[in-house]
């Protein structure tokens, strides 16, 4: 029997991993990071997912969408925060009962990880240094030192800075370009109010702002995590709140509601990492008998909230190529890449347009008298 190396335990990997052990595949999962369950999340890098159709038809193929749903809070529209005036909530559909689904990508990655754990061997801290992809020769670094191993077909999973995608480069089959947003992110906390949530759970919410934006998910723990979004460099920009009483005066002026709502403001913000945005395009996906999945072929900027759904929609693709071709990789990877480019390209670029919808125009009038769309 064939095995397949999964490269990266992260959401598409994961996945990935259920569904080829599902058709009853010999697949090996090396992940870099420690085994993540039971550990905690690293500061101001808890992102929670807004999951939609798209990501959760993905997860009924291994039947775990339910699974999934009872951890995650249903939003049925965005809030509007002006900086002045009233909430403006604006349902995601006219009968107001679609909703997508505010997740944590830690709490989706552990139920992902325990479904793989039973037909699938996974081997965490192990990080892809190298790869050759005419042999299927792969070498790790792990805490015992270099790990070297081999597979008949490799699927790189492991994300936007991909090792794999990397190797493919270098190797000279694959050629890249990064674009990186002058935009980065900052998460923010604002807890649970007298054992409540401060603000309605049913709902995305929204501080367009222009220059700047935020917005703010829902947990079950009854707080909601904040991405303020703005620019890297420049004046205007994160670096330019360089004091207590400099980020007190900017949140007072541009988002007045939320000094009230986060009183631990200060310390996240002058604690919290500055997360990079960017858009990942190269070109072919697929060489042999490597491919690559999800955000390492495709990463997208945030702001249509699709990136881990299209990951997802990936992994069923690649499933159907494989029931297309009666297993034969050597046939489905190239259909996989020639079935999904145009589609993920065009996300990339509805990605990058609903930005400055999102920072802007959802406030407009002539927005909401007009043009909705769909997600967040
Ligand atoms: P990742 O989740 O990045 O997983 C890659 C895995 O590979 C990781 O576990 C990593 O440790 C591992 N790895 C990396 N290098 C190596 C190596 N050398 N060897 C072995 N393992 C390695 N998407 C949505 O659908 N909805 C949203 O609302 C949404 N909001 C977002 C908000 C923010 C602020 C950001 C940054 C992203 C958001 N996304 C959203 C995008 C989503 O997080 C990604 O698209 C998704 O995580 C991609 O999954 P992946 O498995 O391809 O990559």
């Amino acid at each position: 029997m064939s095995e397949i190396a999964v490269v990266g335990g992260g959401l598409a990997g994961s996945l990935l991993a259920c569904v080829l052990a599902q058709r009853g595949e010999h697949v090996v999962l090396y992940e870099r990071r420690p085994d993540p369950r039971g550990g905690v999340a690293e500061r101001g890098r808890s992102i929670n997912l807004a999951l939609s159709e798209r990501g959760l038809a993905a997860l009924r193929v291994v039947g775990l969408d339910k699974q999934v749903l009872a951890d995650a809070l249903p939003m049925y529209g965005r809030m509007i925060h002006p900086v002045t005036g009233e909430l403006d909530f604006q349902p995601y559909s006219a009968d107001g009962e679609r909703a997508i689904n505010s997740i944590s990508r830690g709490a989706l990655n552990n139920i992902l990880l325990d479904a793989a754990e039973s037909g699938v061997d996974i081997r965490f801290e192990h990080r892809l240094s190298g790869l050759d992809p005419v042999t299927g020769e792969l070498t790790f670094a792990t805490p015992a030192g270099e790990v070297r191993a081999r597979a008949d077909v490799i699927l790189g999973a492991d994300g936007a800075g991909s090792a794999v995608r990397g190797q493919l480069v270098a190797h000279g089959v694959t050629t890249e370009t990064l674009d990186f947003l002058d935009y980065g992110y900052k998460e923010l906390t604002i807890p649970p109010r007298d054992g409540d949530f401060a603000l309605d759970p049913r709902a995305l919410h929204i501080w367009p702002r222009g220059r700047s934006m935020m917005i703010a998910l829902p947990n079950p723990d009854k707080s909601f995590t904040c991405t303020l979004f703005w620019p890297t460099s420049g004046t205007s920009a994160f670096a330019s709140l360089s004091s207590p009483a400099a980020i007190e005066r900017f949140f007072a002026e541009h988002y007045p509601d939320v000094p009230r709502l986060a009183p631990g403001l200060v310390d996240d913000y002058q604690h919290n990492p500055v997360g990079l945005l960017g858009t990942v395009r190269c070109a072919p996906w697929q060489s042999g008998r490597v491919c690559l999945i999800g955000d390492a072929a495709h990463a997208i900027v945030p702001f249509y909230g699709q990136g881990a759904n299209c990951a997802f929609e990936d992994v069923v693709v690649l499933g159907q190529c494989l029931d297309r071709t009666g297993g034969n990789w050597a046939r489905a990877l190239p259909m996989f890449e020639s079935s999904r480019r145009a589609d993920t390209e065009a996300i990339a670029q509805m990605a990058l347009a609903n930005f400055v919808e999102m920072r802007d125009k959802v406030a407009s009038p002539l927005f909401r008298l007009g043009k909705r769309i769909e997600h967040t």
